[in-house]
């Protein structure tokens, strides 16, 4: 039951089992007992966790819940969910609403059907979900969703929450070993923060509905260029149009009730896109709720009568959707570390966590470009909307000049300041840099976090941050080594920082990262420039990059191994939907409609006696010119989609040479044809029609 009420301060969170409810219903002991085990990650009591799903249940049953389910993130990069109801029969063919601690804590999904990259034999397919006690339960159409884990019974990890949840624990393990060499010996926890913007398209269901490619794809094959793109840039942060705010009105409600901190919203450059930007909070929940903000994004279109696309690239030449993921680290008090200080040792520690950053990001660039390779994400990357596949760091003139001047012990900024000496000096201010407004830098950092700009509309955020933090957990653990067993802690830290820099300069550029000349540059520079998924996911299990994880207990070499391979099928599926998919919409709706046409063309001819028909028989001629080579392709595409072999990377090159080739030509056929063809004849909503129907 939604409270009767337009204050926001009462509906926001009204829906989550949070903090606030748990200690109205449970026990002060329960209560104590929960915050205890979320505060030193420690495992429930059983007579605790029966209390506390006494209470979920007590909480959610007065709301209207029937069923429970746990929620989990498995490798599929979406959201699973199994309903429970609460009911147990009773004496007298009665019922009882029950739900015990054993339920809470420990499910078993029949879910041996996600993907597992081989890693579950069949003998023991069947895997369990455990209670993530760190993340609220929450209501939704009258289902009590608890946030689980996703395991096999060996333990081997399914989803994208438990890596998640121990790399933050293992980047907090690192963080708070430096922040003790500072003389911080308050802080007990370091907690990533982050701040998802969510890209996202409207369009009217009536157009949805008439195209498969939407429906099955989620972005459309086919479509000639409507006359009129985003070259005005009048949709770009324009007034809303009243369909639209009415939707993200519901949105935000929908969101706030949910707990989620739906903070702004505005329009993006192409036209329908919008974008829509929570308030950051720790990584867990960040990645709940961005998953949670995807689903309700898409039911909430549905009530007005549109759809909601979170795919990558719905529209070819027309800007695509991404995500940026913004991320810092705040110790537990809220203190955040990428914050430049205003006194030489806040400087002097947050220059160590800049060196940590540069230094991680340098080594382990070809594994976070990894995290955000996939079918989707190839239409934007490298393409001249979206930041470049070269993964940089981009930090603005004034920090650059501070990194310089401790690179080369120079006078930084204005000729006449002596060098900036590390724990002895007061950084200048670092004012949020103007010359980023581009965009194009893959990484940047905007004046105390970092912006993380590859990751597409429609993926998880768990996998970025899961690189993010574990390779800052690395990077740490070695300074934090280094700078233990030094006997002079200022000089050593001035001599660590000054190494790191001038070795990792190169993954620092501030310019314009859509020109060729970056490329060359970054080249140069042996910076990675991995173009595609193909290109980039052979380096996922690089010894390196295997050896990162592993140490860090993130995951195992076969974790590793089975991600990889779920990643490389991932891409081949979705090729072969897309490819099938087309041959489907080509023989029995392209070509069929351009047929007719040519047919009627020529029937129309005959019927004139009077005129040359010149129009009616060059047409006619272009048209079938057209439909021949289609459908030459079409059985060309047909023939290597029988012909892909089986071996997953073998596989996923041969559907990116070969099948996306095949695509590509079909494509640029079939935009021809609809270029030529009647527009009663067409058997699709186009661009214009589907890009402009406000
Ligand atoms: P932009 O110019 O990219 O739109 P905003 O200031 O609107 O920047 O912030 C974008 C996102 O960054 C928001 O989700 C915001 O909550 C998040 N954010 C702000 N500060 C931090 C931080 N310290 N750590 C992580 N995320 C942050
Ligand atoms: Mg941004």
């Amino acid at each position: 039951m939604e409270p009767k009420t337009t204050d926001l301060t009462q509906l926001f969170g009204s829906m989550v089992f949070n903090e606030d409810a748990m200690r109205q219903y449970l026990s002060s002991n329960s209560f104590a007992a929960w915050k205890a085990c979320v505060e030193n990650h420690t495992a429930l009591d059983l007579s605790i966790a029966n209390d506390i799903a006494d209470a979920m249940k007590h909480w959610a049953v007065e709301r209207g819940a029937t069923h429970y389910t746990h929620w989990f993130q498995p490798m599929t990069g979406y959201t699973a969910e199994k309903h429970d109801s609460f009911i147990t029969p009773a004496p007298g063919g009665k019922v009882l609403l029950e739900f015990s601690g054993k339920e809470l804590v420990r499910g078993e999904p029949d879910a041996s059907s996600f993907p597992s990259g081989g890693l579950r034999a069949t003998f023991e397919a069947r895997g369990y979900t455990a209670w993530d006690p760190t993340s609220f339960a929450f209501l939704r159409d009258n289902t009590l969703y608890i946030p689980t884990v996703f395991c096999s019974y060996s333990g081997q990890v399914l989803d994208k929450k438990t890596p998640l949840l121990r790399s933050m624990e293992e980047v907090s393990r690192q963080a708070v070993r430096i922040l003790r060499l500072f003389g911080d010996t308050e802080t007990s926890r370091v907690i990533p923060q982050v701040g998802p913007e969510q890209e996202y398209f409207l369009i009217d269901e009536k157009d949805f509905a008439k195209r498969m490619d939407l429906r099955l794809c989620g972005r459309t094959l086919f479509g000639a260029p409507a006359p009129k793109g985003q070259e005005l840039e009048d949709h770009y942060f324009g007034a809303i149009r009243p369909r639209v705010a009415a939707y993200m009105q519901d949105l935000d409600r929908e969101l706030w009730k949910l707990g989620v901190l739906s903070k702004t919203k505005h329009n993006e450059v192409a036209p329908c896109q919008h974008e829509m930007a929570p308030i950051y909070t720790d990584a867990n929940t960040a990645c709940d709720h961005n998953q949670l903000t995807m689903d309700v994004m898409k039911k909430v279109a549905r009530k007005h009568g549109l759809v909601c696309l979170l795919h990558e690239k719905p529209f070819a030449g027309i800007n695509g959707s991404g995500k940026h993921d913004n991320w810092s680290l705040a110790t537990d008090s809220g203190d955040n570390l990428f914050k430049p200080g205003k006194t030489p040792s806040q400087n002097a520690r947050f220059l160590l966590f800049l060196a940590a950053f540069v230094k991680g990001v340098d080594e382990y660039q070809d594994f976070l470009r990894c995290t955000v390779a996939f079918a989707g994400n190839d239409h934007r990357l490298g393409a001249q909307e979206a930041p470049p596949a070269v993964v940089s760091i981009f930090l603005g003139d004034e920090l650059t000049a501070v990194v310089e001047s401790i690179i080369h012990g120079t006078e930084y900024a204005d000729p006449g300041k002596r060098a900036l000496r590390v724990g002895v000096d007061v950084m200048p201010p670092i004012p949020q840099d103007n010359t980023d407004r581009n965009r194009t830098s893959p990484m940047a950092f905007t004046g105390n976090k970092f912006e993380f700009r590859m990751l597409g509309s429609s993926q998880s955020i768990a996998g970025p941050n899961i690189a993010l933090n574990t390779i800052m957990a690395e990077e740490l653990e070695q300074f934090a080594d280094e700078l233990e067993g030094a006997d002079d802690f200022n000089g050593a830290l001035a001599e660590l920082i000054r190494r790191v820099f001038t070795q990792h300069q190169r993954i620092i550029f501030n310019g314009n990262g859509y020109e060729d000349a970056w490329l060359q540059e970054a080249a140069r520079r042996g910076l990675a420039n991995l173009t595609s998924t193909a290109d980039a996911l052979p380096a996922y299990t690089a010894e390196k990059n295997v050896a990162l994880f592993t140490r860090h207990g993130v995951f195992t070499r076969e974790e590793m191994a089975a991600r990889q391979e779920i990643h490389m099928e991932n891409y081949c599926h979705v090729l072969s939907i897309e490819a099938n998919t087309m041959l489907d919409m080509l023989r029995r709706d392209i070509l069929p409609a351009a047929s007719a046409y040519a047919g009627a063309l020529n029937r129309r001819a005959l019927g004139h006696t009077s005129s040359s028909c010149r129009y009616e028989n060059a047409t006619a001629a272009r048209v079938s010119d057209r439909t021949d080579a289609l459908l030459a392709v079409c059985d060309k595409l047909e023939e290597d989609l029988k012909a892909a072999p089986g071996e997953a990377e073998a596989r996923m090159t041969y559907f990116h040479g070969v099948v996306l080739e095949d695509m590509t030509a079909a494509r640029t056929l079939a935009d021809q044809l609809e270029t030529l063809v009647e527009r009663t004849f067409w058997p699709f909503p186009s661009y214009s029609d589907i890009l402009f129907y406000m």
